[in-house]
């Protein structure tokens, strides 16, 4: 059994606390790895090696840690296809899909290659007589990321390459479900150039969670993962006066207006609904065809092409739409929900619940389920699910489904399908939702723009990447200055002002 280690000061390091978890292979259901969970007294040790390695990085000049960044960007697409395989192996995700998760992550870490432009000051000359006005934005220290099971290479980058590149030392606790891809990425950054102490992943779970969130030495923390976590994560960083930026779950409806393509809308519904099989918290979760005739002919296309979705491990390569969901216990829940949905009264069109993958029994395979006629008041409504389950709720009106996704919890994805760019426009006016697509089903920004979650699906003021991981990974320093020449002698008792 493969014992997989912690990433420490440049090294892997065996973990001590005696308290380890599975790892699965996700196609096969068998236990592939054992994940060492860490003591508060590992995660301790880690914090100190960063906090030793830290000033001496940040102390490099903006360029050499950016070339950092772009050795590391070199390194992940030389190792493309063994990272994706590790991915894929603990993850269950498509080879293709698996790469996604890794260039989506390499994207932020091409958009930190910008670091010396980014982090440039500001500076004001003669501000005052003789005087000068100057602004600096300096690392914060050691800072940590708490990442989820269904992008483990893409949201670990989200967070270490911003926090890295602005001078900063990482320690990343990723989820115990897919902990290899982290490890990897973490060798290939020292690889690249990066000291030892200054990104070092300990796995584990609520204990080294807690560790983080409670030691001083931790200036920032990022999460993403549920909104359960991610509420108790802010407030439990906060409380202890960190800088905390959390991202939590979704629920993200697609308005599809009478004039839209429905071809178009079809393959864009299929892909967003069922990609990955649904874990993915951009994942089209509710689709809302505006007008009685709009749904009736949204069902028609719709229900043939999810029943005829094909379901397949990573290694039948690409003739795959989705794979098995993560573990068990994921599949039992999600079969949960649609026994719930059947007792609540939704109409279940297409029903994957026994889905049995040929040769891969044991797996945690399921088949893509639709439900018709969802009402607000159901549970599959109202709860993210997380799997490949598709919820059409029919509304009468335009305004009728712009209101069903602005009273909806979560806030972080949202998309509308028409021809009618004023229908389009007032839409992505009004919306009180993160990040919104027209025509486009799943909104994910690029690396130079920023990802966050409005309502119950983003705590923080910041969002991740972008310019705004920059703010979130620095702080601002304020510096004025006055040289002889410019003193008036004598002493001053009022505040001062520009007169
Ligand atoms: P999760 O909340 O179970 O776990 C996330 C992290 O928190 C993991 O590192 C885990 O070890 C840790 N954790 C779990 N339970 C904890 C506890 N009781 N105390 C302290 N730490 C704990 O989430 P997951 O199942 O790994 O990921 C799926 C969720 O993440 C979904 O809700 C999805 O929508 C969300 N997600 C959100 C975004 C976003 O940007 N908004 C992106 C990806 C995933």
């Amino acid at each position: 059994m493969e014992e997989i280690q912690h990433y420490i000061g440049g090294k892997l390091v065996s973990g001590t606390s005696g308290r380890t978890a599975d790892v699965y292979n996700p196609a096969t259901g068998e236990v592939q790895a054992q994940v060492p969970l860490a003591s508060s007294e590992e995660l301790n040790q880690a914090i100190e090696i960063a906090k030793q390695a830290q000033p001496a990085w940040a102390a490099q000049n903006p360029q050499k840690r950016a070339r950092v960044m772009m050795e590391f960007v070199r390194l992940l697409h030389r190792d493309m296809d063994k990272l994706a395989e590790a991915l894929s192996r603990e993850h269950g995700k498509t080879i293709p899909d698996a790469k996604g998760d890794v260039i989506r992550g390499l994207e932020v870490a091409e958009y930190c290659i910008s670091a010396p432009q980014m982090l440039k000051g500001e500076f004001s000359e003669g501000v005052g007589p003789g005087i000068d006005m100057h602004s600096v934005k300096q690392p914060l220290g050691v800072v940590a990321g708490i990442t989820p099971f269904n992008f483990p290479a893409m949201i670990p980058m989200w967070k270490f390459c911003p926090a890295i590149v602005c001078g900063n030392a990482f320690i990343l606790k990723p989820s115990e479900r897919d902990p290899s891809v982290p490890n990897m990425l973490a060798a290939l950054m020292s690889e690249a150039g990066l000291p030892d102490g200054i990104l070092n992943v300990v796995h584990g779970d609520k204990e080294a969670v807690d560790g983080l969130l409670d030691h001083e030495d931790i200036m920032a923390v990022g999460f993403v993962g549920s909104t359960p976590i991610a509420e108790y994560v802010y407030a439990r960083g906060c409380a202890n006066g960190k800088r905390v930026q959390c991202f939590g779950g979704a629920k993200n409806h697609m308005i599809i207006m009478p004039d839209a393509d429905m071809d178009q809308t079809v393959d864009a519904l299929v892909g967003a609904g069922y990609g990955a099989a649904g874990e993915r918290c951009m994942a089209v979760s509710v689709a809302v065809p505006v007008g009685e005739d709009t749904a009736n002919r949204l069902m028609e296309k719709l229900a043939p092409r999810v029943e005829a979705l094909k379901i397949a491990p990573y290694t039948a390569g690409d003739d795959a739409d989705f794979g098995p969901l993560v573990t068990k216990e994921a599949r039992e829940r999600v079969k949960g929900y649609v026994d719930a949905g059947v007792n609540e009264g939704a109409d279940l069109v297409v029903d994957g619940r026994d889905f049995k993958m040929q040769g891969y029994e044991d797996g945690f395979f399921m088949g893509a389920c639709l439900f018709d006629n969802v009402t607000k008041d159901m549970s599959i409504y109202k709860e993210e699910i997380f799997g490949p389950v598709l919820s059409v709720v029919r509304a009468n009106t335009y305004e009728e489904g712009l209101d069903l996704a602005m009273s909806h919890e979560y806030g972080n994805g949202v998309a509308i399908f028409t021809r009618d760019g004023d229908a389009a426009r007032d839409f992505a006016s009004r919306i009180n939702i993160g990040m919104v697509g027209v025509n486009v089903p799943i909104p994910v920004p690029l690396a130079y723009y920023t990802f966050g979650g409005w309502k119950r699906s983003g705590f923080g003021d910041l969002n991740q990447h972008g310019p705004d991981s920059f703010k979130f990974y620095t702080r601002t320093k304020t510096i004025t200055s006055r040289w002889p020449s410019g003193i008036k002698e004598g002493a001053e008792f009022s505040i001062p002002t520009m007169g």
